[in-house]
């Protein structure tokens, strides 16, 4: 491609609503340019990085023997209802009505519509197993769109579905998505893991996260310290041990004490002079109308995906409202004793001796409190977030937390859908059964933003070779002189003819701008064209990722970028 005749709108400044590092260069090397909240064009550059993405998708899909279809984005309401979702799903479903006013989602995920497909085609357990995907545009309306296309409204996804006869099958077939999976993000180039996860509304029991590791990421994944464990997990879901705060001194009467405008645990522990770890925070969720009151050590936060386990999956933290009706108190200062509602508490909660808590009078705490000698509890679970420095629940050792992005998640999940849609197959025997499920999703677009922020410096981006927009670029330095235009043009020339995606910049620039906008863009492999052309008949290779130059005599150059090309790729 030549500079002058393609669309490339590089940027000197970084938009202002930008601050992760990725989000900035894909707007300055005009990859994408932003319509609305969320809502991003590829622009030339991006889509073709977004396309490289895709074909090593797709090849390692085919290894996987999935096989590709294109499912509508709108799917009627009716579908989602079938399956329970079209309440489930809150804000989220973006939902739009036809003239006829019948209701339809713009698709975020698409369980219920290949479901039904496949209820629809598949009658018999010859057919089985099955496994199809598609690649195509989500609709979330995120609660906070942000970092460009990291977190869009509307994205980029591949997502697959498999179909079974039996649980066996799709634990076998898991196994193999796992592995296209890991072979699909080392060909990226990502450093990653994969991580238990929880299956939020997508559903089931086993779930994967495969989270790149990055500073600046949103997940938090825990990880054993001890490398022969192995164990990892995001933090909503992990699992382990927390050190009991345990006492042995004695049970002091409930007092209540003045604390004016002290809602938060740091305020109340600064104020009364306790750690927060001898406090119990008590949160109302509501479950179907009904107040429920959550306990958890002041220390420790809940994890929903724990909580919604434990208790129902449509729990919802309580308005301020249902909080001053349930407790007759401000937000801030609810407490389990004398509390009429279910209680059920974090693990940790037990054998607290003479805790704080709210009592239930806006401005007022109680301390002393005891569990079990002032107030009950309906249940016990595990349902706070472990962190670093807690134990691990499999082997003990200590264990650590890291950041990072996640890439994409693969679920097992069983019969939740067949059963809920009425999916059956015709077994060996003639019987009826319901198909046994797997879905496997992946964030196309949102690889190529998660890719940058593992490679870039304080010039612009540093692509792998595998996922660049092109392989090389020739940078003649002064392209109105005949010399140097005419060694550019025949290198370009040649490179197009052995199928190498080249770029050339015919602008006529300084030669300063264009090697700003080459290190930019980020192309692997930069030649440069000029002095040494006329001095010592060599033109200049420079890699993007180390900055390492070589003199190349320029009828030797095809061969060492080819060499170079096919050594990365
Ligand atoms: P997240 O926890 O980041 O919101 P998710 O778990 O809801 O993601 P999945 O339903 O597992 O997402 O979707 C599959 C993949 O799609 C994710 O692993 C992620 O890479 C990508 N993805 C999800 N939401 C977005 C989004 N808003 N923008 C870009 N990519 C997304
Ligand atoms: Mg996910």
């Amino acid at each position: 491609m030549r500079w002058t005749q393609s669309f490339i709108t590089t940027l000197r400044e970084p938009p202002s609503d930008a601050d992760l590092v990725s989000h900035r260069l894909m707007i300055r090397a005009g990859l994408i340019s932003k319509l609305s909240s969320g809502i991003y064009t590829f622009l030339p550059l991006g889509l073709r990085v977004l396309k490289k993405v895709e074909a090593i998708v797709r090849d390692e899909m085919a290894r996987a023997g999935a096989e590709e279809l294109l499912l509508p984005i709108l799917s009627p309401a009716e579908l989602w209802e079938e399956s329970g979702r079209w309440g489930e799903y809150g804000k989220e479903l973006m939902r739009v009505k036809d003239r006829h006013g019948r209701e339809f989602a713009l698709g975020p995920t698409h369980e219920e519509i290949i479901t039904d497909l496949v209820r629809n085609r598949a009658k018999s357990y010859r057919q089985l197993p099955l496994c199809l995907y598609q690649i195509q545009t989500k609709f979330r309306d995120e609660i906070r769109p942000r970092f460009g296309v990291m977190r869009a409204r509307e994205f980029m996804m591949k997502d697959a579905y498999s179909f079974h006869e039996s649980e066996e099958c799709l634990d076998k077939y898991y196994r193999v998505m796992h592995e296209a999976y890991t072979r699909i993000f080392e060909r990226c180039g990502f450093r990653f893991r994969a991580v238990l996860a929880d299956s939020g509304l997508i559903g089931g029991d086993v779930t994967h996260e495969f989270v790149a590791l990055a500073d600046s990421g949103e997940s938090v994944v825990i990880s054993c310290s001890n490398p022969d464990c192995g164990y990892a997990a995001t933090a909503e879901s992990a699992e382990g041990i927390i050190a009991r705060v345990t006492s042995d001194e004695k049970e002091n009467a409930l007092e209540k004490v003045h604390t004016p405008g002290m809602g938060s645990v740091e305020e109340v522990s600064a104020f009364l002079g306790v750690s927060p770890s001898r406090l119990i925070k008590t949160l109302l969720y509501t479950v179907d109308g009904v107040t429920v009151s959550v306990l958890v050590r002041g220390d420790r936060e809940i994890s929903e995906a724990k909580l919604m386990r434990a208790l129902d999956p449509g729990a919802r933290l309580s308005t301020p409202g249902e909080i001053l009706d349930a407790t007759g108190a401000a937000v801030g200062y609810a407490g389990p004793v004398g509390l009429d509602m279910k209680i059920i508490a974090d693990e940790g909660v037990k054998g607290m001796v003479n805790a704080v808590s709210g009592a239930n009078e806006t401005d007022y705490h109680l301390l002393n409190i005891v569990p079990g000698r002032d107030f009950s509890v309906d249940g016990y679970f595990d349902i706070a977030c472990v962190r670093a420095g807690d134990r691990c629940g499999r082997c003990g050792s200590e264990l650590a937390d890291y950041r990072g992005i996640e890439l994409g998640q693969i679920f097992k999940l069983g019969t939740k859908y067949s059963e809920k849609m009425g999916a059956v197959f015709s077994g060996r025997n003639g019987e009826q059964r319901f198909f046994v499920m797997g879905c496997y999703g992946i964030g196309v677009s949102r690889i190529i933003a998660a890719a940058i922020e593992s490679g870039h410096d304080k010039d612009g981006i540093i692509w792998p070779m595998s996922i660049a927009p092109y392989c090389v670029t020739i940078v003649p330095v002064n392209y109105s002189d005949p010399a140097i235009r005419e060694s550019a043009e025949a290198l370009y020339g040649a490179l197009r003819r052995d199928g190498v995606e080249t770029l050339i910049d015919d602008r006529d620039e300084r030669a300063g701008v264009k090697f700003k906008d080459a290190d930019l863009i980020g192309v692997p492999l930069r030649v440069t064209v000029g002095k040494k052309l006329s001095s010592s008949g060599t033109v200049e290779l420079t890699k993007r990722s180390d900055g390492q130059t070589e003199d190349v005599p320029v009828n030797e150059a095809v061969n060492r970028i080819m060499d170079f090309v096919a050594q990365e790729a």
